[in-house]
């Protein structure tokens, strides 16, 4: 029976899971990425790409310390894309180096408060009409505009560098179509492989629930946020950002994208794609225009195609299944547990996963040549070229 040794299994190829897997093979690591379906899975092809620097949150007030550390990841990434940082990431498409926030109804006093704050001054720069972009430039806006300095990123791009970066560790495994070994450090595949590694990592989002049971735990326990998001393809403007509401936080958030015929899509979500959950399809579709005529009432929607979609953000369980503002690990009995939480948070996830596995006294032992018989890994759709119904 053929028997390979590799450092490192990760369970997993979204964000968490590919971000890991580079840095990694960087430290001199062997690694082996196993992903069920198709890599940016599930969240992170459904995310809208935004970097946050924690400006959405600071919206509700002060931010806590563990949150604090999102400030510094837009920099981070920015390192990354200009390839000055820890990934090469200068082949990602970057869809917008600037996101906007505009408000509807009066709210410059919350806006000033808001502003206030020196971790917004630095982020965050109010227009003037000339500077607005172009679907800003009309007397029927009334409200106030912001430029936000977070980028947006395209994110089938960025799962195409990090696995081509990381090519001929990334494999498809079917969720069936293996067993844990005795000892928990290694799976045997259906074939009769055994893989095993010095640590397990699970960094399969949703998936972790029952790859944690299957391996024998009951804990990290999970919580799943669902969200009902919603597209619109047509004769639309690239636009990205943030439309404030009465509550602290945003009321809707906008990200545009190419579909493979070069059509708009706009991504709808924040507020409607969290209200949208006990909708179905027509009634979260006509959320989504009574929406759209709010906060941008002097657009012609009218020849614009709608889809709906839903996900669910899987995280580590919180009290009162509350939003975490952090990135979560968690290592006990051989098994280390990650969510990333936020897209943005991937490398910060990463630094952990390293300093954990050098706590544990896991260090690299070379690199593993052996052949491993599984298919490689293809890539995921985004959402958008998913849908079936659009109407
Ligand atoms: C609608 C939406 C919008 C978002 N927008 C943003 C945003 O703009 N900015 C931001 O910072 N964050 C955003 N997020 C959060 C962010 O997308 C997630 O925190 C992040 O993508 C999670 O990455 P992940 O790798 O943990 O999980 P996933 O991307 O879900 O990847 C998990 C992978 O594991 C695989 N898998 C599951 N089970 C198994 C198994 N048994 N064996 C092998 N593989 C398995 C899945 O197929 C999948 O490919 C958004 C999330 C959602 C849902």
């Amino acid at each position: 029976m053929a028997r390979i040794q590799t450092d490192i299994i990760l369970f997993g190829g979204g964000i968490a899971g590919l971000w890991a897997l580079n840095r990694l093979l960087q430290s001199g690591y062997s690694a082996v990425l196993l992903e069920s379906a198709g890599l940016g899975g599930v969240q992170t092809l459904s995310s809208q790409g935004i970097i946050h620097g924690g400006t959405k949150y600071a919206l509700s007030g002060a931010l806590s310390d563990s949150a604090k550390a999102i400030g510094a990841m837009p920099g981070r990434w920015r390192a990354c894309l200009t390839g000055h940082g820890e990934l090469d990431l200068s082949a990602v498409r970057i869809s917008a180096e600037h996101q906007y926030l505009w408000s509807t109804e009066g709210l410059a006093s919350k806006l000033a408060g808001f502003f206030a704050g020196k971790l917004m001054q630095s982020r965050m720069r109010a227009l003037d009409a000339a500077e607005a972009p172009a679907l800003f430039q009309t007397q029927d806006f009334r409200g106030r505009l912001y430029r936000l300095d977070e980028p947006v990123l395209d994110i089938p791009s960025l799962i195409e560098v990090l696995s081509v970066q990381a090519r001929h560790r990334c494999f498809h495994l079917a969720e069936q179509a293996w067993e844990p070994l005795p000892g928990g450090k290694g799976i045997r595949l259906q074939e009769g492989t055994e893989l095993h590694g010095q640590s397990i990592v699970l960094c399969a989002g949703a998936g972790n629930e029952a790859l944690l049971r299957r391996f024998g735990r009951s804990t990290p326990a999970m919580q799943l946020r669902p969200l009902h998001m919603l597209m619109a393809r047509g004769r639309l403007p690239l636009l990205y950002g943030h439309c404030l509401g009465a509550s602290a936080n945003p009321r809707l958030t906008i990200t545009s994208h190419r579909d493979e015929e070069g059509r708009v899509v706009w991504y709808l979500g924040g507020q409607p794609a969290e209200s949208g959950v006990t909708r179905g399809f027509e009634e979260q579709i006509e959320a989504g225009r009574r929406e759209l005529a709010v906060v941008l009432p002097w657009v012609d929607f009218t020849a614009v195609e709608w889809s709906s979609f839903r996900v669910d953000r899987a995280e580590p369980e919180q009290p009162g299944g509350k939003r975490p503002d952090s990135s979560f690990l968690d290592a006990a009995e051989g098994l280390i547990t990650l969510w990333p939480t936020k897209l943005a948070f991937a490398p910060l996830l990463a630094d952990r996963l390293l300093t954990t596995l050098e706590d544990q006294g896991i260090a690299p032992r070379g690199s593993d040549t052996a052949h491993i018989p599984l298919p490689p890994a293809a890539q995921a759709a985004p959402p958008w070229e998913r849908a079936q119904r659009w109407i």
